[in-house]
């Protein structure tokens, strides 16, 4: 359910299926559930009749979009009045001007930001501020995500007063020109808030080191997404959505939309052309992540295809080693091209990979598979993702920059064995050897190839990873950890 509030500015009903007793009914998350609710108990009653205001500025693609829907409806189960707004533009050149400072926050791009992507931030947010503006309190708590609906939390902080949390989810844990650019075009707005949430600690600007503290992003393990999946459901999901031929007798209707598959002739079609993947069998190495060049999608490429040149005769490995890598695959997995039509800079880097997918030699093609997940249906989408990561043998998340990487947690508590870069983000939740592997250069296909070659090639280590990486992700990065971290940040200013 959806209330427009103008044009941009929405406020959306997440549809979550699961509540707290659900959680608590999965053995190993009662303990975590029972540490929440008495948390709660504590905090819940100093915010009777105020509402926090969740906002940022999209409703679907990205980590951000993907942890509010749990996260807004379990802070609702737990007694908070939270709702979640989503604040956009009908603008392209909004979208680009944020789009370059998300990169220059990561040290990418030109950082000669104008007077005049001042004015049209300032425009936009000044839009979405004034039409949120009749509907929040002064005792209400704001909490705005990333730079996107910086500005407009500054502005509603000032008309209303209303106290004001921005929680950034980007940053890099070095300062460059670039990443100085950037904070000083958003230092007016974020100082004016009265706190501000970071994944890491390196992230945190000098200017707001008195008032910043660290919230690890999180998933959560009954959603879509990354809920247990038994095999006749992993199945029926591939099946409905297109991953795998039809099975008969079928257990339910195959989604109305499909995942396609980039062709050799540069058409996408169905995703069993030219013919079947191999999901169930072959050993597969599996980037999902959006079309972004900062997720290192065309080294990882370069990666796989050194590895299938150089290893696949390697006389030094086990025969079951040598044959887990004669047989592999890599997957790239992102939304499907359609959904992507504001997304310019996306559509360039798919084309470039696409470019570089149809100028490799027939068998190769063979072993990779570009496919475009739709992302009509975020139910549909998430469980399309789920099996996926769970028929992996290995989940990539190349990323050069990553400010913190939901796909990397969700394969950790999946228990499917992770290579990472060493991104800052990443480096949060792996330590090389330890919870994965990691790769120092994520543009460097040689490493990549080796680091390939030693996960393949060794079913123990992999075992010994995934485990310590479900271990690390139930302790950490699960989203009770997260809530009661935001009940103290509440706690801190209500
Ligand atoms: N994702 C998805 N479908 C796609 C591509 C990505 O559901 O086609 C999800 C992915 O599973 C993860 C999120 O989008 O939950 C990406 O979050 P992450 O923190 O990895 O990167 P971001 O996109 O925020 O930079």
């Amino acid at each position: 359910m959806i209330a427009e509030l103008s044009s941009t500015v929405r406020i959306i009903s997440p549809s979550h299926h699961v509540g707290l007793d659900d959680y608590a009914a999965v053995g190993a998350l009662a303990l975590p559930v029972q540490d929440l609710r008495a948390h709660a108990a504590i905090i819940v009653p100093r915010f009777e009749d105020r509402t926090i205001w969740m906002v940022n500025s999209t409703a679907q693609g990205g980590g951000v979009a993907e942890m509010l829907p749990g996260v807004v409806a379990l802070l609702r189960e737990l007694g908070l009045a939270v709702e979640w707004v989503v604040a956009g533009s009908d603008d392209p050149d909004f979208f680009r001007l944020t789009k370059r400072i998300h990169n220059l926050v990561h040290g990418e791009g030109d950082p000669a930001l104008t007077r005049d992507d001042r004015t049209l931030f300032e425009t936009v947010s000044r839009r979405n501020s004034d039409a949120l503006a009749a509907r929040v309190k002064v005792t209400d708590v704001l909490v705005i995500h990333d730079p996107q609906t910086v500005a407009l939390g500054a502005m509603l902080k000032e008309s209303i007063g209303l106290p004001t949390i921005w929680r950034c989810h980007i940053g890099l844990d070095r300062r460059t020109p670039e990443t100085s650019a950037a904070w000083k075009f958003l230092r007016p707005w974020a100082t004016a808030c009265d706190r501000a949430v970071f994944s890491a600690p390196e992230y945190i600007p000098d200017y707001l080191s008195g008032k910043a503290t660290i919230i690890h992003p999180a998933v959560d393990p009954l959603s879509h997404k990354n809920r247990d999946l038994s095999i006749h459901k992993l199945v029926g999901i591939l099946c409905n959505s297109g991953l795998i031929g039809e099975q008969a007798p079928p257990r339910s209707p195959p989604f109305e939309h499909r995942a396609r598959r980039l062709q050799p002739d540069g058409r996408w079609a169905a995703a069993t052309e030219p013919e079947d993947l191999g999901l169930l069998f072959r050993p597969f190495v599996t980037q999902v992540s959006r079309w972004d060049r900062l997720k290192g999608w065309r080294p990882l490429l370069r990666g796989f295809v050194t590895l299938k040149e150089r290893y696949t005769h390697d006389g030094k490995l086990e025969p079951i080693g040598l044959r887990t890598i004669e047989t592999s695959r890599l997957l790239l997995a992102g939304p499907d091209p359609e959904a992507i039509e504001d997304d310019p800079e996306g559509r360039e880097v798919l084309d470039e990979l696409r470019d570089d997918y149809l100028a490799l030699p027939s068998a190769l093609q063979r072993e990779i598979a570009i496919l475009a997940l739709p992302m009509d249906s975020a139910k549909q989408n998430a469980l399309m993702v789920n099996a996926l990561q769970r028929c992996s043998t290995v989940v990539v998340q190349n990323s050069l920059r990553e400010g913190f990487g939901l796909t990397v947690t969700e394969a950790m508590w999946k228990a499917i064995p992770v290579l990472g870069s060493s991104a800052a983000g990443i480096r949060q939740q792996i330590h090389d050897g330890l919870e994965g592997r990691l790769v120092r250069d994520p543009e460097d296909p040689d490493e990549i190839a080796r680091a390939l070659r030693e996960m393949l090639a060794d079913d123990h280590a992999r075992d010994r990873w995934a485990r310590a990486a479900q271990r690390r992700a139930h302790h950490d990065f699960l989203i009770f950890t997260q809530l009661r971290r935001w009940l103290e940040v509440l706690g801190e200013i209500g």
